[in-house]
């Protein structure tokens, strides 16, 4: 494809850059700015104005250096095959594309865009949204031949993001409800996507009718079509298969596709856990669910949330540990939209495993918490430390709290009296790979099936003295 003309490359090799803020001469969206969004609508051949670039406020030149700004992207597309369906995947390529133009960084979708141009770029003629636009015309075209029309509108004017963000989140909304009309059971087929095996090569995103991608930007319906429209596109038909474990969401199709597309690296996946086999998270999940071992609780934490969770870190820091295409346990990257999954960890506890979220995240997936948890679980209001998070979930009667209570009236040694022996108890708590219970040497923690585990880690164990006896055998028989 020829980008004769314009003034920086465009090619899959700069896909994966980073621009750093020293080296931005402006940004749009991004955690400091309030609306961004991008948003596609498919359109009537009459309605698409071809080839053009609007940008409706101010263009580059017009923006100071070093600033960020509000930003809508909203494009129209329009041709035979261009059905509603189709609106979010192509919407989501609008990441990959912009990210091959030279020194221009994006990140995220939907309502939670943020996008970078360098410096050096700017310097090299990128001084107008309009080379942006054009990249993406011609990127579209080229690889999603069905789009026989496509217009680009750039919004920067503040008021008229502010009117069409609204409107695009409704968008966003009706599209998520639709898909909370099926089933996993009602299907025969799941779907794939590796759209983000660029970054994360392993990454294989399973799309089933109760489980979003964890970008949220794909459901079930989209994936349909994008693997219809676009057969050697990045998304791809998993028929389901045997169910293997109907709790755990285990499926022989899903492990045998999963398989392949990673080159082997995965071989199982629980679509409704984050223990054993978990989904792997490339980096676009919209939230982090991460795994608390000291209450055996899980918290959430979501992209926008800037200060330390109950754990002591923050989403970013959490977030190098849960991406990268791996299967992580006890970190798992999932889409809003999974909260309201009749599936939402099944197999972990699903509601009543929940102890912290932020107050925003809470009170956006305020509908699908069961009204008799919603006081239960806490936000960094109720609590900033794991100790207040203890405190919490105990005085409020949280399930795991009941469980903490108990297990601290059972391992409370007897005033005075030293502590002997802890015996160890096994039981069936995943392990948590990464986790580290530090500054504790000994910590018990409570297990779902009631018994606990108790975590030694870098503990020294000291003996005063080691009294060694010889058992005769005549007593051992005596005692039998
Ligand atoms: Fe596709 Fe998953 Fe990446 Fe979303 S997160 S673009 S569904 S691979
Ligand atoms: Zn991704």
């Amino acid at each position: 494809m020829s980008f004769e003309g314009f003034p920086v490359e465009v090619s899959p090799i700069y896909e994966g850059q980073r621009i750093r803020k020293e080296d931005m001469y402006v940004e749009f969206g991004g955690p400091s700015v309030d609306r961004k969004f991008e948003l596609v609508l498919a359109a009537s051949m009459e309605e698409v104005e071809d080839g053009a670039v609007k940008i409706i406020g101010p263009d580059l030149t017009e923006l100071k250096e070093g600033g960020s700004y509000p930003l809508g992207i909203l494009i129209r597309v329009a041709g035979a095959k261009v059905e509603k369906d189709l609106e979010p995947v192509i919407e989501r390529r609008i990441h990959m594309y912009t990210n091959y133009v030279e020194g221009m960084m994006h990140l995220n979708q939907r309502y939670d865009i943020w996008i970078r141009i360098s410096k050096k770029s700017f310097k090299k003629g990128l001084t107008s949204l309009k080379w942006w636009g054009l990249a993406l015309i011609r990127l579209f075209k080229a690889e999603m031949p069905f789009i026989e029309k496509m217009e680009v509108n750039f919004i920067t004017d503040p008021e008229k993001v502010k009117e069409w963000y609204q409107k695009a989140l409704q968008i966003y909304e009706a599209r998520d409800a639709r898909a909370r009309t099926i089933r996993d059971e009602d299907v025969d087929m799941f779907y794939g996507c590796v759209l983000c095996q660029s970054f994360a090569p392993q990454h294989v995103c399973v799309i089933s009718p109760n489980r979003v991608s964890l970008c949220g930007a794909m459901n079930w319906f989209d994936a349909r079509a994008a693997a219809s429209v676009d057969p050697k596109g990045p998304n791809f038909p998993i028929p389901k298969g045997k169910c293997l474990d109907p709790i755990k969401g285990e499926y022989e199709g899903v492990n045998e596709v999963v398989a392949k597309r990673s080159m082997g690296a995965v071989k199982r996946v629980f679509l409704y856990s984050m223990f054993q086999y978990p989904h792997t998270s490339c980096g676009c999940f919209e939230c982090i669910a991460f795994y608390i071992p000291e209450v055996d609780g899980v918290g959430f934490v979501h992209r926008g949330f800037r200060g330390p969770t109950v754990n002591g870190l923050p989403f970013s820091t959490m977030a190098a540990q849960t991406g990268g295409g791996i299967q992580t346990e006890g970190f798992l990257g999932v889409g809003i939209e999974y909260f309201r999954s009749p599936k939402f960890f099944q197999a972990d506890g699903g509601w009543a495993r929940v102890v912290w979220m932020p107050s925003e995240l809470k009170e956006r997936v305020k509908d699908a918490i069961p009204p008799e948890l919603y006081d239960k679980i806490a936000t960094e209001k109720d609590a900033k430390t794991i100790d207040e998070l203890k405190k919490f979930l105990m005085e409020k009667g949280h399930p795991l709290g009941i469980k903490l209570k108990e297990m601290e009236a059972a391992v409370a040694p007897p005033p005075e009296k030293p502590v002997e022996a802890v015996p160890a108890v096994p039981t069936a708590v995943p392990s948590v790979a990464g986790i580290e219970v530090t500054g504790i040497p000994v910590s018990a923690v409570p297990t779902a099936g009631g018994g606990m585990k108790i975590i030694l880690k870098g503990a020294k164990i000291t003996v005063k003295k080691l009294i060694v006896k010889k058992v005769e055998a005549s007593k051992k028989v005596e005692k039998k």
